[in-house]
Formats: C-alpha cells, sequence, structure tokens
C-alpha cells in the first residue's frame, strides 16, 4: 500500500467559465458576500482562495510523492522570509495569470486593484529574508524537496510613515483580516522549554545522562503556507511558527481559581511569536529575541525529527535524509538542541550524535561586521536554557581539546576559535557554534567568502580547509523579471522565447539585439513606460511630479551607514551647489530616488532619513533647479514598492564600502531590469562586473584590500575632507544649517561622523571617485542609443544571477539533493 502510487485527482477546473464560478462561489460561501455588496478586497479573498484551490491540489501530491520516494529533505531554517504579496506570483506560477486576469475583469472589477488589496507578507527585514524567499521559489521550481520553517510573527516588519522628514514606525497587523494563503494546523502542535535545569544521573546500564527539568512549556503551532514552482508541478511547504500557551500551564492557575491571572500568563507566553525584530543587524542581548530563535529551532526539529521516524528507525541515516540549512546564525542553537534531543531523549551515544548533526547542518554566513556577529552571555544562556549551555561548554570542550592536540602551545588560537568569548562578561559566540556544528559553510558572494577565510574565519579555514564555500546569491526571475516587468518580459519572449523563464543563461540570446536599433528602440519604450508607472505612484502616493524624461537614479535598502545613503546624498548636495552656481549649466536632469526603513533604534539612519527629506525640501523647491535635479525619499520600502521601483531604474546606486555588504541582491533585481549600476568593487558588484562587462556599468573606489590597509594605518578624515573641495562645501551647507534652518545643528552628529569621528565608512576616501563615475554616468547617458545598449547588455549577461543557479548549487554541492 506504501508504494502504491495514488492517481493524481484534479476536480478543479482551469478554464475562464470554472474560474469565474469558483471565484462566486468563494465569494459567497468563503467570505460571505454577494457581488451587489462586495467590497474590492472581499473579490481579493475570493480570488486568492480560488488560486489556493489550484495550488493544493499539486500540493498534497507533493508532499506524498517525497514520502512514497523517501526523498531526501531540505529544511531551509530561517527567522525572516520577506515573502511579499502572493497572488499574482502565484497566477504566474501556476500558468492561470490571464485566465483569472480575465475573470475578475469579466465579474466587473479592476484586477490590478483588486490585487493591490492583498497585505504584503513583510516577515523580513531586508535581504537576508528575501534571499529565503527566493530560495523557496527556486526550490519548488527546480524540484528540491525543500521545506521552510520561520516563525509566524503576528506584526511582520512595521510600516515607516514620514513625518515632517523623519520616519515614524506603525505596526503592521498584517492578518486583521485574515491571511488566505496559509492553512493552520492545530494537530501539529509541540512542546516548547525554557529556564528550569539540569539533573545528571547513571542509568542501568551505568552511563552518566542529564535531564532538563523543571522548565516552563509553551507551544508551538504550524500554520504551513504552499510555495508552488513555476509551472505548477511542484508546491513545497513554508511551515512557520506561532506561539500558544499551554493547557497544563492555565490549569495551574484556573484550579487555583485565579482566571484573570491565567488568561494573563496566557498573553504573556504567546508574545514569543509576537513581532519581528524590526533591525537587519543588530539585536544584542534582547531575552526574547533569543527565545524566538529557540522556540522555532525546537519546533523545527521536533518535526523534523517525527517525519524522519515516520520512514526510518536508523539514525545513522538522519544525515543521507535530512539537511538542514541555518540562514545565519539565527538558528544556529540547532547545532545544541539536536545534540540534546540525540543524546538525552534518544540514548544516542555522544560521539555518534556529533557525527549525525554535522552531517545534516550547513551554515550562511551573511555579515562580516563586529556589531552584527551574534554573541549572546552566558548569563541570559544559562537562565534560559541550561542544558543547551552544558552542551556548547562540553562541545567546546572537546573541540579547543582536538586543536589543542593539533596546534599544541598555541593558546592564542584556542582563545579565538573557543566558543566562548572570554571578557568582562563571557558570550556564546554563536557563528562559531554553526561553524563547528556544520559540514558546510558558506558565503554569498565570491569576494565576501573570500573575506570570510581570511579574516573572521581565518583560524576555522586552516583547521578545516575546503569546509568555507561560495553559494553567490540569486533572485528569483519569476517575481523580479516576469511579475514585476511584464512590458519587458513580453519583448523579451517575443524575441527569444520564454525558456529563459525556468533558465535565466537564455538571456544571452538577447546580446546580438543590442546593436539592433529597432529592438533598441523598443526596449527603451519599455524603460520609459516603466517609468511612468513609477512616476504615477510617487504622484499619487507623495504629489510629486518627476520628469520621466530624467535619469532615474535609485538607491533603495535599508538605511545604513556601511551602505552609505549618505555619500549619495552628498552628490546631490554638490550636483545642486553646480546647478546654482552656473545657471547656464545645462545637466543631464536627474531624479534621485532613496528609499529604505531605518531600524527604530538607529538614530543616526533615522537622522540619514531626515537629512533626505530635508534637502529634497529646498532642493525641489527651488526655481533655479527645476527639472534639472529632483530629490524623492519613498516612503515605507517593501517588496511590493521594490516591483515597482526596479523595473523603473536607470542607474542602480550599490555604493557600500568594500567588504562590509556580502552580497547584495537589490543590485541584481535592477541591473536584470536593465539599469546601469554605479557601485563599489564589493559583494555580488564584482561579479556582476565579471559577467556584464566593467564597460556596462560605473564601478569606482577603493578595494577590500584598500580599505583595510588606510584603517589600518589610521585613516585621516579631516585631511580628506580639506582635499576636496566639494566635499568640503557640501558638509558645510549640511553642518551651516542650510537644510534645517529651523534647527541649525540637527545635521551636525553626520558631519561629525566623517571628520572628527574618523569617517570609518570612508566616505571622504571614495567621495572625489564617487564624483567622477557620476561624470561618466552623465557622458553615457547623453547618448541614448550607447546608454541602451549597454542597458540590454546587462539585461543578456544577468542569467548567473537567477536563485535557480544558487539553489542548484546548494543542492549539489552542500545538500546532496539533486
Ligand atoms: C531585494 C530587497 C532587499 C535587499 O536589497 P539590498 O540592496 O541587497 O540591500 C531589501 N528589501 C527589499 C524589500 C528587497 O526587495
Amino acid at each position: 500500500m506504501k508504494n502504491a502510487k495514488p492517481p493524481v485527482v484534479r476536480l478543479l477546473g482551469d478554464d475562464l467559465a470554472s474560474i469565474k464560478e469558483a471565484i462566486g462561489s468563494h465569494l459567497l460561501y468563503t467570505v460571505g458576500k454577494e457581488p451587489i455588496n462586495a467590497t474590492a478586497r472581499d473579490w481579493f479573498m475570493a480570488a486568492a482562495h480560488t488560486v489556493r484551490d489550484r495550488v493544493t491540489e499539486h500540493w498534497m501530491p507533493t508532499l506524498n510523492r517525497y514520502y512514497r520516494e523517501d526523498s531526501k529533505r531540505v529544511y531551509y531554517l530561517s527567522m525572516e522570509f520577506l515573502i511579499g504579496r502572493t497572488l499574482v506570483n502565484s497566477l504566474i506560477n501556476l500558468g492561470l495569470y490571464d485566465t483569472v486576469r480575465q475573470a475578475i475583469t469579466d465579474l466587473g472589477q479592476d484586477f490590478d486593484e483588486v490585487a493591490a488589496w492583498e497585505v504584503e507578507a513583510a516577515l523580513g527585514n531586508g535581504g537576508l529574508g528575501r534571499l529565503a524567499a527566493c530560495l523557496l521559489d527556486s526550490m519548488a521550481t527546480i524540484g528540491v524537496p525543500g521545506f521552510g520553517y520561520g516563525i509566524r510573527y503576528d506584526y511582520g516588519m512595521f510600516t515607516q510613515h514620514v513625518d515632517n522628514g523623519w520616519q515614524v514606525e506603525s505596526p503592521e497587523n498584517w492578518l486583521r483580516y485574515g491571511n488566505p494563503w496559509e492553512f493552520p494546523r492545530p494537530g501539529v502542535i509541540f512542546p516548547v522549554r525554557f529556564g528550569g535545569r539540569v539533573i545528571h544521573f547513571r542509568d542501568v546500564l551505568g552511563h552518566t545522562r542529564s535531564q532538563w527539568v523543571d522548565a516552563e512549556e509553551v507551544m508551538a503551532m504550524a500554520f504551513d503556507v504552499p510555495v508552488p514552482g513555476y509551472g505548477g508541478k511542484v508546491v513545497n511547504n513554508l511551515r512557520l511558527w506561532s506561539a500558544k500557551s499551554t493547557r497544563e500551564f492555565d490549569l495551574k492557575y484556573f484550579n487555583a481559581g485565579n482566571y484573570i491571572e491565567a488568561v494573563r500568563d496566557k498573553n504573556e507566553s504567546e508574545t514569543l511569536s509576537k513581532v519581528l525584530y524590526p533591525s537587519d543587524m543588530t539585536d544584542r542581548g534582547k531575552e526574547l529575541r533569543f527565545k524566538q530563535e529557540y522556540f522555532f529551532v525546537a519546533a523545527s526539529i521536533q518535526d523534523i525529527l517525527a517525519r524522519f521516524r515516520k520512514s526510518h528507525s536508523d539514525w545513522a541515516l538522519l544525515p543521507d535524509k535530512v539537511a538542514i540549512q541555518l540562514n545565519d546564525t539565527h538558528p544556529a542553537l540547532v547545532v545544541a538542541e539536536l545534540m540534546r534531543v540525540l543524546v538525552d531523549e534518544h540514548q544516542i551515544e555522544w560521539n555518534k550524535a556529533w557525527d549525525l548533526v554535522r552531517g545534516c547542518c550547513a551554515y550562511t554566513n551573511h555579515t562580516l561586521l563586529p556589531e552584527a556577529l551574534e554573541t549572546w552571555s552566558i548569563d541570559l544562556f544559562e537562565r534560559v536554557l541550561p542544558r543547551h549551555l552544558e552542551i556548547v561548554f562540553a562541545l567546546n570542550h572537546e573541540f579547543l581539546q582536538s586543536v589543542r592536540y593539533r596546534h599544541p602551545g598555541d593558546s592564542e588560537l584556542l582563545r579565538r576559535v573557543s566558543l566562548i568569548a572570554e571578557g568582562h562578561e563571557r558570550r556564546v559566540r554563536m557563528g562559531h557554534l554553526a561553524v563547528i556544528g556544520s559540514h558546510k559553510v558558506n558565503g554569498v558572494a565570491a569576494i565576501h567568502t573570500g573575506l570570510m577565510k581570511s579574516t573572521i574565519f581565518s583560524d576555522f579555514e586552516h583547521l578545516s580547509p575546503g569546509k568555507i564555500t561560495n553559494k553567490t546569491n540569486g533572485v528569483t526571475p519569476r517575481r523580479w523579471l516576469l511579475a514585476a516587468n511584464p512590458t519587458l518580459s513580453a519583448l523579451i519572449t517575443s524575441k527569444i522565447g520564454d525558456g529563459w523563464i525556468t533558465d535565466l543563461d537564455k538571456l544571452h540570446k538577447l546580446e546580438p539585439l543590442a546593436d539592433d536599433p529597432a529592438f533598441r528602440k523598443a526596449f527603451a519604450a519599455v524603460k520609459r513606460a516603466n517609468k511612468e508607472r513609477l512616476a504615477a505612484m510617487l504622484s499619487q502616493r507623495l504629489g510629486v511630479e518627476v520628469e520621466v524624461e530624467s535619469l532615474f537614479d535609485v538607491q533603495v535598502k535599508r538605511i545604513h551607514e556601511y551602505k552609505r545613503q549618505l555619500l549619495n546624498v552628498l552628490h546631490v548636495i554638490t550636483r545642486y551647489g553646480r546647478i546654482r552656481s552656473n545657471p547656464l549649466l545645462n545637466p543631464v536632469p536627474r531624479t534621485v530616488i532613496i528609499g529604505g526603513k531605518a531600524a527604530p533604534g538607529y538614530h543616526i539612519a533615522k537622522l540619514i532619513i531626515k537629512l533626505v527629506n530635508d534637502v529634497a525640501e529646498v532642493i525641489n523647491n527651488d526655481p533655479l533647479v527645476g527639472a534639472k535635479l529632483k530629490l524623492i525619499f519613498v516612503p515605507n520600502y517593501n517588496v511590493s514598492t521594490a516591483e515597482l521601483v526596479m523595473p523603473a531604474a536607470d542607474l542602480s546606486e550599490q555604493i557600500s564600502t568594500a567588504g562590509t555588504e556580502a552580497s547584495g541582491t537589490g543590485n541584481m533585481k535592477m541591473s536584470m531590469n536593465g539599469a546601469l549600476t554605479i557601485g563599489t568593487w564589493d559583494g555580488a558588484n564584482v561579479e556582476i562586473c565579471e559577467e556584464v562587462g566593467e564597460e556596462n556599468m560605473f564601478l569606482f573606489g577603493l578595494s577590500a584590500q584598500d580599505v583595510a590597509r588606510r584603517r589600518v594605518d589610521g585613516y585621516d578624515a579631516v585631511a580628506a575632507v580639506k582635499a576636496d573641495p566639494d566635499l568640503t562645501w557640501a558638509l558645510e551647507m549640511i553642518g551651516s544649517g542650510f537644510f534645517s534652518p529651523d534647527q541649525p545643528d540637527r545635521f551636525r552628529p553626520l558631519v561629525d561622523i566623517l571628520t572628527t569621528g574618523g569617517d570609518h565608512y570612508l566616505l571622504s576616501a571614495d567621495f572625489p571617485l564617487y564624483m567622477a563615475a557620476q561624470e561618466r554616468v552623465d557622458q553615457t547617458y547623453r547618448d541614448p542609443e550607447e546608454w541602451t545598449r549597454k542597458a540590454i547588455l546587462n539585461v543578456a549577461r544577468m542569467g548567473k544571477f537567477s536563485s535557480d543557479r544558487t539553489v542548484a548549487e546548494y543542492a549539489r554541492e552542500i545538500w546532496g539533493a539533486l
């Protein structure tokens, strides 16, 4: 029976009449409305359920097939999944886009308006969470049995408003109207424990055993979200955990007659999945964050092992059947938790368990920035997870023993590689735990991986050569080209067919067309239409009018000092000064668009947002400037906004200090949509350059080695500013309060960082080179044919940056699952 292949039952029609009927039925029976009183949101819900039904038809057979074939499962553990909206993407992946669009139109509704009612799933901060979402799409598309595990936050990323130029955050209650894409699984629920203490005893065989007792318990309940691949045949699963209080926990109070206390406590245990931490780099020392990490790790491990045990009794098979990918160190507790479960609960011998753990786990590093490397204080660790701390100490002891054996007398080495950072407060280094617990460790771009090997993990590279490998990031061409840019997609398909959708290297066939004037004309018309689409949004949302003939110069990403939005603003101010001082100047008109969220506690990042808005206020209202220069801050940059912005960009700003941006993926999205990049020799820019050609980009600035050398030699920021009259002037304008007459010293902290503060991110060192690169941008843009030719070559040569390629590399070289 187990091996019998069940027939695939398809009950639901995909033709226009069936779809219309299904939407009408869902409107009535699921939403409880009739067309006469249905709102656009009601229509969205009806459409979403119609699509979900058709996704589900392929979902169950996919999961059954994995079970039947006993496939090796890949578990992608990530604290963040920045999914965005789902309707249009699912329709495209299922091949139902045109039919459903027609059906909605026939039913008297505007499809785009209906689709716009979907609240996006913003369960992530930025690049890391968006990568997880792209990899899920690609796993389903290329047929990897991939399962995402994460947290179903009640409140995802905050909504950003701009009030008088300042960022104001408001919570996004994205589940308010219900999430049509998820299936609650009240039956899939696991206990997760915190606190308590450890007892040690000898079992009947005389072995020392440990048991974690007296812990508090919270329940993790599963919500499943189907993930359809392109073509719709494979539908994988994303399982998100939501915290629920335990029943026993309640009873304790109910029995004591304290009803109110019981309910209050119930709420407290449910805060675990309440909110996403809105910082993409630093949330050090926050107990709730630590508990969130363990919460989803513990639930996922129980689920993974339960699934394994359904088909296997031999634990030795675990690494053959289970791959666990850790997206950054946030799920690194997997290493200790798996050890605990195998050793304490299943009585597997310690060394055997350790082999199993390392056989399953692999770890992706996302940053080299010291402030972003996760550590947890021993005090907190012990209070929340006492048994895990013991395990970490034991692993550390054995690991250091083995290092000492190979490098006798090198106590400095032991100090450096220890899982425990010794200092005035001892802390667990989660990166080191992830490295020793994994069989492979990867960086996300070639330069990043190289720097991992030569800096933060250089000792590990010597101890285990070959463990650290590179897996350059990618983005899914379904969302970021096919769905986001339908006009360009149609143009491409009309020339080379639609094979590029699942084999992005096929875009190479466009190369000869870069020299075809008719194709260039069509390509330029597409870009212009996309700019008009964005201009209409800016007009509607912000009430600003922009000139679509102008060069759209775009920097959209989280606001961070290392990403150097400030360098961008310094260029804008310099440009403004030149226009002001020379009214006869006829510059290339530019619309500089900046968007991104700042972590709520990151005051300098928020001050940068205010600066952008204050500078915009002055420039945009200066009659001497007019359409020659506009500066726009786009509020609430999220996936939906990105889908509108990427296709409209002429110039992609990727100007991080070399050695700081691990990869970047915004750079890929814009280049894939025909923007030229102005950027540093950092992250994936380097590889984009290898593919696209340096002559089709504007790369500038210090190399990562230059940056490191200057910092070692001691960088004189004040002298660097003094040496550049443009930079001196721009900083004077900011520092003197020209842009903030109501509070002249408002931006003093920014000026100080770049001068007396030592300019850690070396803006002043790169400024003259950046200005020169901007000059080259202008010169190229003055020749529209040449610009378009380069833009076409960017699109044609971006095949490498499909996340399908990324996933295939992980599957072959890390997961053993293709
Ligand atoms: C792609 C993307 C990012 C990552 O952008 P980078 O420029 O690589 O930092 C962040 N946020 C959103 C909404 C994205 O779509």
